[in-house]
């Protein structure tokens, strides 16, 4: 590892526009794993990133150095092909819940390292730890028994796998540097290629609740995540998705482990069912099983039953109730009409300041904290009736979080009639298309 560089000097170059050469990311890269590079000082530099950029070269050098920091899995001899799904984020994005053991109740193997929420984004180990006894850190061993006997995990990347992602990960939680397309890149892809999964399906957000609110942006992310793949010699497909309306009924950590048990009970919201699918046939194609229909292992309880193996695997008791806030405060409709827009950032922000998400490191979550949506865009909506309800263990949460919710709403006047013709009022349809794009 190259030595004799300065974490000041670092900053000030890439702060005026310099690219970092391979020597300066190796070190700083390195350095900060070490707790030689102070956090203050990395998030100076992952500021100056966010406002600058990194060419590609940097970031493919930027990801190597973030593997390098850590161990390599080696998820071979599992006697079955490996797949791992992630998600750039977003409000109510359940869907790996119910994807994992979906994917694997059809043969393949499911390694699904995940990560805590970011920003306004919930994430998939604060919401499974809302399951009583569920435990996120599995040993490497731990992991493969898991994989071998159950077919899925859902856990945290542990302590020995770019750990530096994992420091820099919490880090940039906390000091407004999440939006940047090599960093989301190069965090994701350094766990998802230290992992050592055969093949990695991308669902990449776009919209307000997404970190990418353009779809030009998103693109740009998928390609540079894809291309990163492609070089590490995973194969690697992006879906484009939408996240400017929220996805399902809830944002939350509880309330989303709940809808997606409704998922995997053959019910659930229309758009969570229709990506888990649309993700699923992706996952099963890059395995070799293309011809697989998933929505039958939804259907007919194959995938629950993966689902309740992998809970107890890690400690959880999948019948156990799931935990519900003290205090409940519901926003109801000021006027009647067809709901046009409910928008997915706003809503994030709710769910967080409810206490779904953390705004120090390390904090703790509430896991029945958050927002419950009653419509979807296209619906109709009585004046007076529930719109929204938040849910939180604090009640003085509920000022700030109904200040988030103001204007994430946009009702038109119309008649009932006509409204159904437009829409349909029967809860089970998608209001908009959910798959922008694709990317290989
Ligand atoms: N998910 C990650 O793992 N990292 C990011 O930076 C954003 C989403």
């Amino acid at each position: 590892m190259s030595e004799g560089f300065d974490a000041v000097d670092i900053i000030r170059a890439k702060r005026d526009g310099l690219h970092l050469t391979d020597d300066e990311i190796d070190w700083v890269v390195d350095a900060f794993t070490r707790e030689v590079v102070a956090p203050e000082q990395m998030s100076a530099l992952a500021m100056a990133i966010c406002l600058r950029g990194m060419s590609p070269g940097e970031t493919a050098r930027w990801t190597a150095a973030m593997i390098a920091s850590g161990e390599r899995l080696d998820l071979t001899g599992l006697g079955r092909p490996s797949v791992d799904k992630h998600s750039t984020g977003g409000v109510g994005d359940k869907v790996t819940l119910p994807l994992a053991p979906l994917v694997a109740a059809l043969g393949v193997v499911v390694p699904q390292l995940s990560g805590r929420g970011l920003g306004h984004t919930g994430g998939t180990l604060d919401k499974l730890e809302a399951i009583r006894g569920w435990r996120a850190a599995l040993t490497v061993e731990e992991l493969r028994a898991q994989l071998t006997d159950v077919g899925a995990a859902i856990c945290a990347a542990g302590p020995g796998l770019a750990p530096a992602d994992a420091r820099l990960y919490a880090l940039r939680d906390v000091t407004g540097t999440v939006e940047s397309i090599p960093l989301i890149a190069s965090s994701i892809m350094s766990k998802k290629i230290a992992e050592g999964a055969g093949a990695l399906v991308l669902d990449v957000k776009v919209g307000s609740g997404a970190f990418m609110k353009e779809l030009a942006s998103a693109r740009d992310l998928a390609e540079t995540m894809v291309g990163l793949g492609r070089e590490a010699g995973m194969p690697t497909v992006a879906l484009l998705t939408d996240m400017s309306t929220p996805l399902g009924r809830s944002a939350g950590n509880a309330l989303e482990v709940a809808e997606s048990v409704e998922v995997l009970s053959g019910g659930g919201p229309a758009d969570v069912v229709e990506l888990t699918l649309a993700l699923a046939r992706e996952m099963l194609s890059a395995a070799g099983l293309g011809d697989v229909d998933p929505a039958d292992a939804l259907a007919d309880g194959r995938a629950m039953d993966v689902w309740r193996r992998m809970i107890t695997a890690q400690g959880g008791d999948a019948d156990a109730p799931l935990p519900v806030a003290r205090e409940r405060d519901v926003v109801v409709a000021p006027e009647g009409g067809v709901l046009q827009r409910l928008d997915a950032y706003g809503v994030g922000v709710a769910a967080w300041r409810l206490g779904a998400g953390r705004s120090r490191q390390g904090e703790p979550v509430q896991a029945a904290a958050g927002v419950q949506w009653h419509a979807v865009p296209g619906d109709v909506v009585r004046a007076g009736a529930p719109l929204l309800t938040m849910h939180t263990d604090d009640p003085a949460r509920l000022e700030r979080a109904r200040q988030a919710l103001d204007g994430v709403w946009t009702i038109t006047a119309s008649t009932p009639e006509s409204a159904r013709g437009a829409a349909g009022v029967d809860g089970r349809r998608v209001s908009r298309p959910m798959i922008l794009g694709r990317v290989q």
